[in-house]
């Protein structure tokens, strides 16, 4: 025990200086035993939940994200369908796709791969989706169940995150919660999520003044805007005697390219160093990876939020064919926390 720590009473923190990380992986395995689980009930009153993907074109990113989705729905026992319409594909027809798939009864789930073409009016296609389907959470309505904290779809990423939080025994109730972005996938949800869980959120965007000031005020921080290291290590509130350092959700993954950059952020970390010079490229979340030496918690980049966002995709889809049917969950009868992703 530190001289710090054999002077507080009550609960004590420890002065580590390597934050505890928060691994997206382990939750991810967590949650796809507790679905196998819910998808096996389901199949012994004969339903299969089902998801379909409607992939535009041959965009290689967007194949290898359809191809991951897919692959999860096998292991878990999901139903899985794979549209795959040309690039020159008109809105009209994409229309008419989606309007079959909602009235397909054996789908549950419907998801869009973006971007969509430059001709395909993607968000005429998005809003057609019924949002019973709505499995991405980005319909309107499943935007203003979230508002109103009312069972729905939630958008799987900020879902993540909330999962990470609450599985790693994260306290969010009373939190100060900053969170960096205010996009509608990830920053406004993720946001919403953290309030409904009583946290007292600070949302911050490109024209915040004095990010630093508000960052080191944070008990939660979720950084999710796209850029390479860009919250400070010193930023971040350390552990005291009578509280935790902060927790930090990084949502970005952005792949570094410039050598004098992976330099730059990753000069204590030899051995990423040295991958980085052997690949050409390395991923590196929105805070600064010598965070780690700051923080109280941490999700990695990658293996942290990462693997969260097709997980809840996956539990979406599971809980839109609950939903939908009108079947009873496994967790039926337990409470579920207000701002609950699931
Ligand atoms: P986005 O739509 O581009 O939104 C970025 C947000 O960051 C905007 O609100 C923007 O502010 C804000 N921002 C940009 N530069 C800033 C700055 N210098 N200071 C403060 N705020 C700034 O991005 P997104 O879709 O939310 O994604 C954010 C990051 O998360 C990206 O790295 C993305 O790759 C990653 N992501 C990861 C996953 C995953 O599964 N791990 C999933 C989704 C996204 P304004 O609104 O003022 O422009």
């Amino acid at each position: 025990m530190t001289a710090a720590e054999s002077r507080c009473s009550g609960v004590c923190y420890a002065f580590s200086m390597t934050a505890r990380i928060l691994d997206g992986t382990k939750i991810r395995d967590e949650i796809f035993a507790e679905l196998k689980e819910e998808v096996s009930r389901l199949a012994a009153q004969g339903l299969r939940p089902g998801l379909a993907a409607v992939l535009v074109g041959e965009n290689p990113a967007s194949q290898l994200y359809v191809k991951s989705k897919i692959a999860a729905c096998q292991q878990l026992g999901l139903a899985s369908w794979l549209h795959t319409p040309p690039a020159t594909v008109s809105t009209e027809w994409m229309l008419q796709l989606v309007r079959d798939l909602n009235n397909d009864d054996q789908v549950d789930g419907i998801l869009i791969q973006l971007p969509l073409p430059s001709q395909v009016d993607a968000k005429r296609v998005l809003e057609a989706v019924s949002p019973a389907k709505d499995v991405d959470g980005f319909h309107p309505v499943s935007m203003g169940m979230l508002v109103s904290n009312r069972p729905g779809l939630v958008a799987c990423t900020p879902a993540g995150c909330m999962e990470i939080l609450r599985r790693n025994g994260i306290a969010i109730e009373g939190a100060n919660a900053v969170v960096l972005g205010r996009s509608d996938i990830v920053g406004k949800p993720m946001a919403l999520l953290l309030l409904h869980a009583n946290a007292t959120v600070t949302v911050c965007h490109s024209k915040s003044r004095d990010l630093p000031e508000i960052i080191r005020r944070a008990d939660i921080l979720v950084a999710a805007i796209g850029r390479a290291g860009f919250v400070q290590a010193d930023w971040i509130k350390t552990a005291t005697a009578s509280r935790p350092g902060a927790a930090v959700i990084d949502v970005g993954t952005n792949r570094v390219t410039d050598a004098a950059e992976a330099r730059r952020l990753l000069a204590n970390f030899p051995a990423r160093l040295e991958r980085f010079e052997a690949k050409g490229n390395v991923l590196v979340g929105d805070v600064h990876p010598d965070a780690v030496n700051t923080a109280g918690a941490l999700t990695p980049v990658p293996g942290g939020v990462g693997p969260m966002t097709i997980t809840m995709l996956m539990s979406n889809t599971v809980k839109a064919a609950r939903l939908r049917r009108a079947v009873a969950s496994t967790n039926e009868g337990k409470s579920q926390p207000a701002g609950s992703a699931r």
